[in-house]
């Protein structure tokens, strides 16, 4: 570390100017229990569509802490399928007549393949 001279005004390089965009975003303290017997606080963007996990990880013993206010986590939304998203896009009449003219075609291309052999 390197001592400055008390006099000496600091460059106009390093000079810090409060803006605007250094605001912090409103934030919540959720507080949790280690289970070596203390409760530390954690700060979280104060934004319902953020999920805060129900364990956090103690940073002085590495063991999972759970939420002292007993909220429980989010349950994950199960994952989507390639047939979920195909339903949202196409109806199951739609799908048939797809089937049936893929299959058409499907079978004209091996009839030609018989052909040729
Ligand atoms: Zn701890």
């Amino acid at each position: 570390m390197v001592a400055r001279r008390p006099n000496r005004p600091a460059s106009p390089l390093f000079r810090v100017r409060p803006s605007v965009s250094d605001e912090l975003a409103p934030r919540t303290s959720i507080k949790y229990s280690c289970p070596q017997g203390h409760d530390f606080s954690v700060p979280f963007l104060d934004d319902p569509e953020v999920a805060i996990p129900a364990v956090w990880r103690c940073c002085q013993h590495g063991r999972e802490s759970e939420r002292s206010d007993g909220a429980e986590a989010p349950k994950p939304k199960p994952p989507r399928t390639h047939w979920d998203m195909l339903l949202e896009r196409r109806s199951i009449p739609e799908l048939q007549a797809l089937l049936e003219e893929r299959l058409t075609l499907l079978h004209k291309m091996k009839g030609v393949r018989q052909i040729k052999r």
